[in-house]
């Protein structure tokens, strides 16, 4: 009876200590599961695939419907550790997994209502095996470069379709801002872990992202690479259609971060603790920019630690200081408009663009005939369209408060309509591995 007195009380303490120590990947899998054992209603955990070693790529989501998507429901994810040997944001979606999880337990009102309302899924690691390659060599001796890349060590921040260079020449063309088409064989082009993490944005209907990554301090915001190739190696700002929502998402995080916005850090500065990726340095091929130009999802890339790979003794005043930066970020998914868009029948309509004026850069609904449409505080005239149906404009004010519901009812077209479509030109483009080279941290 002492015995298992003793256990239950040892127990309680592990449970409720919250260890701040570096994960494998072994370790990395049990707190995965030992959270979806805590909190088994609102968790479900799941693999995208597999690294090039074999290891799964786990994601844990949160939701209060795990495993479904509900319409009018966001789908929001995290992704850490792309880069094997940038560890900090690995080991801060763990504490943040287990936060969400003890939070909800406890019956937080703020974490409740973002679980019930949010689908939140999280890859502390996409980068598993780098990640073991740069353990092996720990905190104090890790170099700049050991671990960043893949087994086969390809960078995966240089391995996506670059598709920047097709949208600069839509926008000269009027071609299409959206979903721009992938090259052919890209499957075969990119790395197993880039495959997966495609295949995942192509079955989800992600709204909002952020990327974690080390080596600076700094909120990094669309695009990446830069618009003029003569510039190359220099820098210059390449502001996306949304430069505006971008500049807010990476304010929301410098500022809610306990010192990120206040812009001096690891011998650099960056205003407000925040910059435009080009006019950092200009990056082919990277996950951030792809994320805007295939799918739905704003995504940013957030820098977390001059050091890469902190020692342990490091990691509980980085997540203090992370904590509700995590947290703010997660809630601006919950701002601008979103609805459904419906036929005549009341049935839903998948794939309508929905498109705002002022603003070079439309989304698509969903499967289930929802969509979503980060916008900041404002009144805008907004347009729904789908091949076979007639357009449907709105307008609508935005607040700063939650996302306005704007439902649209697309009509069919009469059968002679000439619907003018932009026609996507296919063949601009290759994407192939590129070496480990122009290594800033992202
Ligand atoms: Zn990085």
């Amino acid at each position: 009876m002492l015995r298992w007195t003793l256990a239950g009380a040892l127990l309680l303490c592990a449970a409720q200590a919250i260890d701040f120590r570096h994960h494998l990947y072994e370790d990395l899998v049990r707190a995965l599961f030992n959270v979806q054992n805590e909190c088994p209603y609102v968790t479900r955990i799941y693999s995208i695939g597999r690294s090039a070693e074999g290891r799964h790529l786990y994601v844990l989501e949160f939701s209060d419907n795990p495993g479904v998507h509900e319409p009018l429901e966001p789908e929001f994810k995290y992704v850490g550790n792309m880069h094997g040997n940038e560890v900090l944001g690995r080991e801060l979606l763990i504490q943040f997994s287990q936060f969400l999880c003890e939070e909800y337990r406890a019956g937080s009102q703020r974490i409740t209502q973002l679980i019930h309302d949010t689908r939140i899924h999280i890859l502390p690691s996409m980068n598993p095996d780098g990640y073991e390659v740069a353990a092996r060599q720990g905190p104090e001796f890790n170099g700049y470069l050991t671990g960043r890349g893949n087994s086969r060590e390809v960078d995966l921040n240089r391995n996506f379709p670059d598709l920047n260079a097709l949208m600069y020449y839509h926008e000269k063309t009027d071609g299409a801002n959206h979903h721009l088409p992938l090259p052919d064989n890209w499957e075969e082009q990119v790395e197993p872990e880039t495959l997966a993490v495609i295949k995942w944005m192509q079955n989800y209907n992600f709204v909002l992202s952020a990327n974690l990554h080390g080596g600076a301090v700094v909120a990094n915001y669309p695009f990446d690479k830069s618009r003029d190739p003569r510039m190359r190696g220099k820098t210059t700002y390449s502001a996306a259609p949304d430069d505006k929502i971008f500049k807010k998402l990476a304010q929301t995080y410098s500022y809610a971060h306990s010192w990120m916005h206040k812009g001096w850090n690891c011998g650099d500065y960056f205003d407000e603790g925040i910059t435009n990726g080009a006019s950092w340095y200009s990056l082919s091929k990277g996950m951030q920019d792809f994320n805007y130009l295939y799918t739905n999802c704003f995504e940013i890339t957030l820098e977390l630690s001059c050091n890469k790979f902190p020692p342990a003794s490091a990691l509980q005043k980085e997540w203090i200081g992370n904590r509700e930066a995590l947290v703010s970020y997660l809630e601006q998914i919950h701002h601008g408009i979103k609805g459904m868009v419906y036929d005549d029948n009341n049935n839903p309509i998948s794939n309508a663009e929905i498109s705002v004026s002022g603003i070079h850069h439309d989304i698509t609904s969903g499967a289930d005939g929802d969509y979503f449409r980060l916008l900041l505080p404002g009144t805008y005239t907004v347009t729904a369209s789908r091949q076979g149906y007639l357009p449907s404009t709105s307008t609508v004010t935005v607040g700063p408060a939650e996302a306005i519901l704007l439902h649209f009812y697309l009509k069919p077209a009469p059968k002679d309509a000439n619907l003018n479509r932009n026609l996507h030109n296919k063949k601009d483009h290759h994407s192939g591995r590129t070496p480990l080279r122009n290594l800033g941290p992202r």
